[in-house]
């Protein structure tokens, strides 16, 4: 990755709740500055003016008269913290103040009548408006000066701005609020499609419901959909191909099968007799690939509503044992049922037989000539489970993870296999809730094949 791809990455987050976050937090930051400030300005200007005027009021309210009304009393308190109106009445020369509302303050009448402003000192509180009143018609008329402090009326104009931009800053959270709820739906809704995605059977995969989908990613679901619906008939194509293919070998292999068994007593002892052994191994060989990849294109055609039932395990067991008694008997491997379990397991029982035909089948095969397979039905921690043990070579510890996949044999494992008797019967187990478990033995060689089983209460 480019340093550039990572840099862009490191500023704009992955999530998009995250982006959008980040975004609305920003632009109220901006908002909420941006109206303090404009309201500061109007406000300023409105607050400044409407104090203006009320004190040209508070002027124009004392002079007019020739004995002006006296200025009542005040302290520092009102003129700093409520903004008060010092009111000045002076001589009518200027040079003399006879009366003031609080004689601290020390501010000479202003030459020129009208608004000023004046500092007193360097302090913040030294800043003063002031409205020098005109003179009177007469010349000998007092003088009217009234004053306010000036940094009560910045501070005035900024709670005022400051008000006017809270509504937008206690906005922040609620809008946050609603958008981490807008946006977590939407992931949520996102979920539940992944969800849908990744509960699919990779042989049938079905529709995602367009129900919950906002409307951005509909698109993205309905090409999905798409795309299903073309894995879907590739899928069933091929199942047809193979199921086809199958079915139509069959015929001619039964018919070979019998003419070979019809050979038979016509085939001269020595090396004919080996020839003719290895031809009847392969065609038997042969109509078994046959049987498996039929009973694998049924497995994947599309699920019917399987009838669970109530299975007797224990006669389904014999049942299946006693059907491979043929190859047991070729191969002189000596097997033995034993073990009952008192639950009843709820299965359809033509998949439990396809579990267990394949599973024995497997263990005859690899089990040594004249060696000996073991089918027991029993509990282990209260879990009722079918072992099949043979003593034949196990399978490498590297190959246990593959031992499962269509196709695939063990190098060097016995001739007469497909490669598809354990990927049958484990999925025959999971889609009925049972579990299929392989282990070599560790008390002898041999291999252990445990499947649990799905039970009802006994
Ligand atoms: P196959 O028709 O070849 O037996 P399976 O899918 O049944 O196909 O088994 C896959 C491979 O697992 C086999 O080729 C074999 O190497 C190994 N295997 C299965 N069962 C046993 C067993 N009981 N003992 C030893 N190896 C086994």
């Amino acid at each position: 990755m480019t340093d550039g791809a990572q840099a862009g990455r490191w500023w704009r987050p992955r999530s998009l709740r995250t982006q959008l976050l980040l975004w609305l937090i920003t632009l109220h930051l901006i908002a909420t500055v941006l109206t303090a400030w404009f309201s500061f300005e109007a406000y300023g200007h409105l607050v400044h003016n409407a104090l203006d005027d009320q004190m040209q009021l508070v002027a124009e309210s004392y002079s007019g008269s020739d004995q002006p009304k006296t200025p009542r009393p005040m302290d520092g308190e009102a003129a700093f913290s409520r903004g008060a109106y010092i009111v000045q009445i002076w001589s009518a020369d200027g040079t003399t103040l006879r009366a003031t509302s609080w004689s601290v303050l020390s501010v000479p009448l202003q030459p020129r009548s009208g608004f000023s402003d004046v500092s007193t000192g360097s302090h913040a509180h030294s800043s003063w408006r002031v409205f020098t009143a005109e003179p009177g018609p007469r010349a000998d008329q007092p003088r009217v000066q009234v004053l306010q402090n000036e940094d009560h009326r910045r501070r005035r104009a900024l709670r005022r701005a400051l008000l006017e931009g809270l509504p937008i800053a206690l906005l922040l959270p609620v809008a946050l609020l609603i958008l981490w709820l807008i946006v977590s739906a939407a992931s949520r809704s996102l979920r539940a499609v992944a969800r849908d995605v990744a509960s699919q059977d990779e042989r049938s995969p079905t529709e995602l419901s367009l129900a919950r989908v906002p409307d951005e990613i509909a698109p993205l679901v309905g090409a999905f959909n798409n795309l299903l619906s073309r894995v879907r008939s590739a899928f069933a194509t091929q199942r047809r191909f193979v199921q086809d293919a199958a079915h139509e070998l069959r015929t001619p292999m039964a018919a070979i099968g019998l003419q070979i068994e019809n050979l038979r007593a016509h085939v001269p002892a020595g090396e004919a007799t080996d020839r003719f052994n290895q031809l009847e191994a392969g065609v038997t060989r042969a109509q078994h690939l046959i049987e498996q990849l039929l009973s694998l294109s049924r497995q994947d055609a599309p699920r019917r509503t399987t009838v669970r039932e109530p299975v007797d395990i224990e006669v389904l067991l014999r049942e299946s044992v006693s059907q491979l008694m043929v190859l047991a008997d070729a191969r002189r491997v000596d097997v033995g049922f034993e073990g009952s379990i008192t639950s009843v397991v709820l299965a359809p029982a033509a998949e439990l037989r396809s579990v267990f035909d394949n599973l024995i089948d497997n263990a005859l095969r690899y089990a040594p000539e004249g060696g000996v397979v073991d089918v027991r039905l029993h509990e282990v921690d209260g879990h009722a489970v079918v072992d099949v043990l043979d003593n034949g070579p196990g399978i490498p510890e590297a190959a246990m993870g593959r031992v499962f996949d269509r196709f695939f044999r063990v190098p060097g494992a016995a001739a007469g296999g497909s490669g598809l008797g354990l990927t049958i019967a484990r999925t025959a187990a999971e889609r009925n809730g049972l579990r299929v478990e392989l282990r070599n033995r560790d008390e002898g060689p041999g291999l252990r094949a445990r499947v649990y089983l799905p039970l009802t209460a006994g």
